[in-house]
């Protein structure tokens, strides 16, 4: 086989075989085939698209570039959760133990911030000893004895994503279907899961802004799970304002103990009961929408959930006191209003760019080996909808360094759109895609 052939293939809209895309993505792994035949692949892909069978295909071949991890022998379904990115997204951090709690096994292998999007690890590392490089063994006895782990990605599982990701980050190949799919598909597939809910995420602060493509993603991730005989559920919710009103990390960290111990906000305990509800009904420890709620809602209500996730910190390397200590570290950091500029309603915010002010801020990175500040983010104090008056302030920063305030500021205010009459909101929860098992 040849690599140019298999590229010229793609170009000119034909379709690939098991073997050729086998064959090109562990060539690719081992060296043997260079990056620009890759990027020319990918964007021969990113043009012409692929069919559900070959993204199927792709998607195996770069789960198996690597090591598929053997949960066997954890007794129950081992059912995980993943997100397509967002602003304020702490949804895992609250939904793990909350399902853990009762009795579901959540082997989470999560990711860090990408572009103007938050990442579940970096949120953890805010809590102090908090580690997410467990070895496999020690992520396998964890679960088996805790019911969670929350952890990041080992060079070992799925390289090939690894480094293709990295190609399409910088050849504007990351915005293709098949491609976000098989990325995602294929790292959730080599944790050796049972079943998996996904939550793809649309608006604003989405990688699919339109709900359309947000739809055709989850049917493709759907598909590839069906493809591979697993049980996979895709909700597709609402990213066109942050989610909750914490944004950061340490500031996060925050927001899921005030939810776990029952003060969530309303929208993040939605997507979070809507999640754990499938999660329930995957692991068939709960079949029925409304009483699934009703045990997640019990759970939190009771500390069963709390208790879960200080066991998952203490076990990580964290501890009471850690989680105590970050919460009076942001409840004391230097804080900063941005003040509306005009009186009215919240009509749209651009969500994207409130990710990125969080990143100028220090939350995240700007370039890929940028080291994090746990401590800044913000808190939006107005929800869109809402009505506000000149001068009232709409979010609250929290920064470390003077320096950086006046752009995330600006960024900030601009990101608000103020108009004379209320829209009416998206919907939470669009709908969900389920794959016949
Ligand atoms: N997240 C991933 O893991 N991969 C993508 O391609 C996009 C988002």
């Amino acid at each position: 086989m040849r690599a140019v052939d298999l590229i010229q293939t793609k170009r000119d809209g034909g379709q690939l075989t098991r073997e050729e895309l086998a064959w090109l993505v562990q060539g690719h792994t081992a060296g043997e085939i260079p990056d620009y035949q890759m990027s020319a692949f990918l964007m021969a892909v990113h043009f012409r698209g692929m069919t559900p069978q070959e993204t199927v295909w792709l998607t195996e071949a770069m789960m198996r570039s690597g090591e598929v991890l053997d949960l066997s022998s954890i007794p129950g379904p081992k059912i995980d959760k993943h997100s397509t990115g967002g602003v304020g997204d702490k949804v895992s951090l609250v939904l793990a133990p909350l399902v853990a709690a009762l009795g579901v096994k959540v082997p989470m292998i999560s990711g860090r911030g990408l572009g103007h999007t938050g990442g579940t690890l970096d949120k953890l590392e805010a809590i102090p000893g908090f580690r997410v490089n467990l070895s496999t063994e020690e992520f396998t006895r964890q679960v088996r004895d805790i019911g969670v782990a929350i952890v990041g990605q080992t060079a070992q599982l799925a390289p090939a994503d690894r480094k293709t990701y990295a190609l399409r980050d910088v050849t504007a190949t990351v915005d293709s279907i098949p491609l976000i799919a098989a990325s995602i598909m294929s790292k959730k597939l080599a944790e050796g899961i049972d079943g998996l809910v996904l939550d793809v995420k649309t608006g604003s602060g989405a990688f699919m802004r339109r709900a359309e493509d947000a739809r055709a993603l989850a049917k493709t991730m759907v598909d590839i799970g069906q493809g591979m005989g697993k049980q996979v559920v895709a909700l597709i919710t609402d990213m066109s304002q942050p989610l909750g009103r914490m944004v950061g990390n340490a500031t996060e960290v925050v927001e899921t103990l005030r939810a776990l111990r029952g003060e969530g906000p309303e929208d993040l305990m939605e997507v979070t009961f809507a999640l754990g509800a499938e999660m329930l009904r995957l692991a068939d420890i709960e079949r029925k929408p409304s009483a699934a709620r009703q045990r997640l809602r019990g759970a939190i209500d009771d500390g069963r959930a709390l208790r879960k996730f200080q066991e998952m910190v203490v076990r990580q390397g964290g501890s009471e006191r850690a989680l105590d200590e970050l919460e009076q570290r942001v409840r004391q950091a230097p804080t900063k209003p941005v003040l509306a500029p005009a009186s009215g309603f919240v009509t749209a915010i651009d969500t994207r760019q409130m990710g990125l002010a969080a990143c100028i801020l220090g939350a995240g990175r700007q370039k890929a080996d940028d080291a994090v500040d746990h401590r800044v983010g913000y808190e939006a104090l107005v929800k869109l909808g809402e009505r506000v008056e000149r001068g009232q302030p709409l979010v609250k920063v929290f920064y470390s360094d003077e320096a950086k305030l006046p752009e995330a500021i600006c960024m900030i205010a601009a990101a608000y759109e103020i108009g004379e009459q209320p829209q009416p909101n998206p919907p939470l929860v669009y709908c969900s895609t389920t794959s016949q098992m």
